[in-house]
């Protein structure tokens, strides 16, 4: 233990950003609780928590860095384990149907099945011995002083069920009768971590993912990851090997373009990308399951750390602060920034909650940016269209061009996707010349 900081600190959700935060609250509590409604150790296949966890995840350069650090060997495991562990800038990446140049960045990234990337992250953390993952267990709120200045438990968890029927009507019967069958308390000292990811958000019209896991017809020992990001036409795939045998096709449509989930029109989906080695590649490829839908409403973001007062030791992250559009695969990264600054928080004292949302709020402004303001290159898209927006997606399309020829552009862009550098860095003189040369070069698809 690093330096104690309380008795116990109980987790709010054990999914990404929960277990994230259990690996650094460990150096600091003598006891961590991580609280999940679902059975979440050693399960590595997609839960009802985490309806998501179907599609492939990828982990930017940003999150695979910093989680080296949280969990060593981390990229060594996981060559081990035969997951693709790439370099971002060799990656096969098309915009506008036309590939980038391909160039090595040094920048580590990570495509694998969410549940198995998950699972090796919750399996180390459940093995530290000071971490309990209280699983089947449905959180209902916060204990607080009168005055509601401090939290002090986390009452009315108690024991899950599979049916979220049952559960609502508990829930309800709970807060009506206020007697939770298991309640914790006593936080003196402690904190309280809800990473309970985006719950029950407003319905908005919005993405929809696609994804069939399939099984290659022929043998791919690398990695192939490519993504059609098609303007004005607002498709994407990402498709992915995820480990030594099976393939990951995730389809996006946004605006009301929904990938269907029939296999027939799944493929048919595909066959209309303006790239065709996908088709190619998935049309003679065994399916292991239906494809499955996920409907993504909106990204949703909110400013904990606006609020002048907030409830001391009860800190938040993950999505449960902000919930990025899947499209930029951001939000696993986000989660590991925002526990390194939990560790430095954590490294002073018992942290202010209001000092440490303002760091999330921090952490969050730039992949908010970034996935915010590309969404608005879409005509559909709502939202308001300031000269940042216009003139930052004009300029970003004109790199995309220019990336096509320049790997010096593709690895300026990868170090800002990746989130190593802010976008500011797309400015800088080289990058910036390289754009203007490649001014009006063509964009046709690459059939
Ligand atoms: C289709 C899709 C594709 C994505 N692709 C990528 C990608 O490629 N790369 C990337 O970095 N990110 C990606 N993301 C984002 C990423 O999945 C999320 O950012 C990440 O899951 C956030 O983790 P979290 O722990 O905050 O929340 P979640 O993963 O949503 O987990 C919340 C946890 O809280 C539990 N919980 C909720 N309520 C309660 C309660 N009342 N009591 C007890 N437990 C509760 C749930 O069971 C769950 O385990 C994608 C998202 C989507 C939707």
């Amino acid at each position: 233990m690093n330096q104690s900081v309380g008795d116990r600190a109980v987790v709010l959700g054990g999914s990404i950003a929960g277990t994230f935060s259990a690996r650094v609250l460990s150096e600091f509590y003598r006891e961590v609780i991580v609280v999940d409604r679902d059975q979440v150790v050693s399960v590595s296949r997609p839960r009802r928590g985490t309806p998501h966890a179907g599609h492939a995840h990828g982990l930017h350069a940003r999150g695979c860095l910093i989680l080296e650090e949280l969990f060593p060997n981390l990229l060594r495991d996981l060559r081990h384990a035969e997951l693709p562990v790439g370099d971002l800038g060799e990656q096969r990446w098309y915009f506008n149907a036309r590939p980038f140049r391909s160039t090595r960045t040094g920048l580590p990234s990570v495509t694998a099945q969410r549940p198995v990337l998950e699972g090796y992250f919750r399996d180390k953390v459940a093995a530290l011995p000071n971490v309990t993952f209280l699983e089947r267990t449905d959180v209902l709120g916060f204990l607080s002083t009168p005055d509601a200045r401090r939290v002090t438990g986390v009452p009315g968890a108690f024991e899950g069920s599979e049916c979220r029927k049952c559960i609502r009507s508990r829930r309800r019967s709970a807060r009506r009768r206020h007697r939770p069958r298991i309640a914790y308390s006593g936080l003196a000292g402690g904190a309280g971590i809800p990473a309970t990811g985006r719950a029950a958000d407003d319905d908005r019209s919005g993405l929809h993912h696609t994804a069939l896991p399939t099984l290659p017809g022929h043998a791919q020992r690398h990695a192939i990851h490519q993504l059609h990001h098609i303007t004005p036409v607002p498709a994407r795939a990402f498709f992915g090997q995820v480990d030594h045998t099976t393939c990951i096709l995730s389809l996006t449509g946004i605006l009301g373009d929904h990938p269907p989930t029939d296999p027939d029109g799944f493929l048919a989906f595909a066959k209309t990308l303006p790239v065709a080695d996908v088709y190619e590649q998935i049309r003679h490829a065994e399916p292991l399951s239906a494809p499955a839908c996920f409907r993504f409403p909106a990204s949703v973001r909110r400013h904990y750390e606006r609020l002048p007062r907030l409830p001391e030791r009860l800190l938040v992250l993950g999505d449960a602060v902000c919930s990025l559009n899947p499209n930029y695969s951001q939000g696993m990264t986000v989660a590991a920034m925002e526990v390194m600054a939990l560790h430095r928080h954590l490294s002073r004292g018992t942290p202010s909650t209001v000092a440490f949302m303002r760091a999330v709020g921090r952490i969050v402004d730039n992949p908010w940016f970034i996935s915010t303001t590309s969404d608005l290159k879409y005509a559909g898209m709502k939202g308001p269209r300031g000269l940042t927006a216009r003139s930052g997606n004009a300029y970003v399309t004109r790199l995309h061009h220019a990336a096509v020829k320049d790997p010096a552009v593709t690895n300026a862009l990868m170090r800002v996707a990746g989130l190593i550098d802010r976008p500011t860095a797309l400015i800088r003189p080289r990058v910036l010349l390289s754009a203007m040369r490649r001014q009006g070069s063509g964009s046709g698809p690459a059939r």
